[in-house]
């Protein structure tokens, strides 16, 4: 972090300790080049969003894991990966722009399989196998059929 008073790039950490309500940390820095002292504090952004899990456990949005997911789905593909960030800042932005705190891992799940099948329909079909957790042919098939009618 740069130094307010002199531009100087180099500060040290001196102090850091939670503040009383714990929601945020209190660090005290110092300049190596003009010795001044300053406090920043760091905290959660506000527009962090929880996912609320089928257990019902929540978890912040994690916007590595969403990716992840895709880049499984999309392994051997032609999707590039610059194709797969958008998709991820399609679905942060679509979250965002609900102004909700708290959504429904199916949500997420619905919204990656919306922009897989326009990208990609066999990153589609191995992403809702996974996360429908097809438990027999049938419903793959069915899922595979649903597709296909949709052209
Ligand atoms: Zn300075």
């Amino acid at each position: 972090m740069r130094c307010p008073y002199c531009e100087n790039p180099d500060t040290k950490v001196i102090d850091s300790r939670p503040t009383e309500e714990g929601h945020a940390i209190r660090r005290r820095r110092g300049c190596e080049n003009c010795g001044k002292r300053f406090t920043i504090y760091e905290k959660v952004e506000e527009s962090i969003i929880m996912i609320i899990k089928k257990d019902g456990r929540r978890e912040a949005f994690d916007r590595s894991k969403v990716m992840s997911g895709i880049v499984k789905a999309c392994e051997k593909r032609p999707v590039p990966m610059a194709e797969i960030e958008r998709i991820v800042d399609e679905i942060e932005r679509g979250l965002n722009n609900l102004m909700e705190k708290e959504v429904e891992s199916n949500f997420i799940g619905e919204l990656i399989m919306d922009q897989l099948k326009k990208v990609d329909e066999v990153a589609y079909v191995r992403f809702a196998s996974v996360y429908r957790q097809f438990t027999d042919v049938n419903t793959f098939i069915k899922e595979i059929e649903k597709l296909i009618g949709n052209k």
